[in-house]
C-alpha cells in the first residue's frame, strides 16, 4: 500500500484490553466509597464486583447495604452514582504494543485515524490515558456518541472518508465482528482483525449473519501490521 492510506483503528480490545477498563472503574468506585467511610473495604468491594453472579455494581450496593447496618452507616451512594463513576473516571489502562505500532506505521507515511463506539467522556479519558490523542489527529478521532453514529451504521466510515479526500485506500482494523467489518468491507475498506489472545470482551465465536460481516484478514499480534500492510495491493 502507498502513503495515500489510512489506517484507522478500533479502541476497545484492539489498542488496549477493555477488561482493564473494567478493572480500573471498579478500583475507581470502590477508591470513592474509601473515601467516605473507612468501614468500606477496598479489596473487599473489588472482589465483590469483580466476582458479581450478575451486575457488579448490585453486588457493590448488597456488600454496602450491609456494611452500613453492621457500622450503622448512613450512605448516599446509589448505583447511578457508581455508574457515572465508572464512565467517567480516568482509567489507569496501558497500550501495551500499540502505540510503538502506531508510531511506526506514522514513520512508513501512513495516516491514521480511530473510529470507535461509546459515550464521549468515557472513550476521550481511554484515549488520553493510552496517549493516543498526541499520535492521531483531532479530525480523525470518531466517538459515536460525538459524531451521531455508531460502526452498525456507514456514517462513522463514510465520515472518516469524507474528512480524507485525498485518501485513496482506507483500513480498518478490529476485534468485533458483529461491528467492525461490515460497513469498511461494503465501502471498499481492507479489513483486519486481531485475534482474541483469550481476554476480550467480546466473543469472536459468534455465528455472523453474511458473509461481509468478516475481516479480509486476521493477525495474532498488532506487530504483524507493518508486514501485512506491505503485501497488500
Ligand atoms: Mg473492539
Amino acid at each position: 500500500m502507498t502513503s495515500s492510506t489510512l489506517i484507522a483503528f478500533d479502541l476497545d480490545d484492539t489498542l488496549y484490553k477493555e477488561r482493564d477498563f473494567v478493572i480500573s472503574g471498579y478500583r475507581a468506585v470502590a477508591h470513592d466509597l474509601t473515601a467516605i467511610d473507612s468501614a468500606f473495604n477496598f479489596d473487599e468491594m473489588v472482589h465483590a464486583m469483580t466476582t458479581a453472579p450478575v451486575n457488579p455494581f448490585d453486588s457493590l450496593a448488597e456488600y454496602l447495604h450491609n456494611r452500613s447496618i453492621q457500622q450503622s452507616i448512613v450512605l448516599d451512594y446509589d448505583i447511578p452514582r457508581m455508574v457515572a463513576t465508572y464512565r467517567n473516571h480516568f482509567p489507569d489502562i496501558k497500550a501495551d504494543n500499540s502505540i510503538a505500532t502506531i508510531k511506526r506505521l506514522i514513520t512508513d507515511g501512513y495516516h491514521i485515524g480511530l473510529i470507535t463506539d461509546g459515550r464521549t467522556s468515557t472513550q476521550t479519558n481511554k484515549i488520553k490515558a493510552l496517549g493516543l490523542d498526541r499520535i492521531i489527529v483531532p479530525d480523525n478521532i470518531s466517538i459515536s456518541e460525538a459524531v451521531g453514529g455508531e460502526k452498525y451504521t456507514p456514517l462513522p466510515f463514510e465520515r472518516m472518508m469524507k474528512l480524507n479526500p485525498d485518501i485513496n485506500s482506507f483500513v480498518y482494523v478490529g476485534d468485533n465482528p458483529m461491528k467492525d467489518f461490515l460497513w469498511p468491507n461494503r465501502l471498499g475498506w481492507t479489513t483486519i482483525q486481531l485475534i482474541d489472545d483469550g481476554r476480550n470482551v467480546h466473543s469472536q465465536q459468534v455465528s455472523l449473519p453474511s458473509d461481509d460481516y468478516r475481516p479480509q484478514y486476521r493477525i495474532k499480534s498488532l506487530d504483524e501490521l507493518p508486514t501485512l500492510l506491505s503485501t497488500i495491493n
